[in-house]
């Protein structure tokens, strides 16, 4: 699954993207290199992968948050509250 980083799109295979006309089930590695974001006009190579699927509505999935947190700030680990 991939989503965009600048605006949080995510590009879901199974619905394509109807505004740059992209049929349904088009994996996103099918998608053409000119294809870009229909949220915010970024570059198809801008997307990052997620192996995790988005969470559902009203259960965050925190440790994810946590874990991408620690990737890009590593001195700045969550301090517990207490
Ligand atoms: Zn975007």
């Amino acid at each position: 699954m991939y989503s965009c980083p600048f605006c949080g799109y995510v590009y879901k295979p199974s619905e394509g993207d109807p505004l740059n006309n992209i049929p349904r089930n088009t994996s996103f590695a099918n998608l053409l290199d000119s294809w870009t974001c229909p949220g915010c006009y970024v570059r198809k190579e801008a997307f990052k992968e997620r192996k995790n699927e988005v969470p559902k509505f009203g259960i965050q999935n925190k440790r994810i948050d946590e874990e991408e947190r620690n990737f890009a700030f590593p001195d700045k680990k969550m301090k517990k509250a207490g």
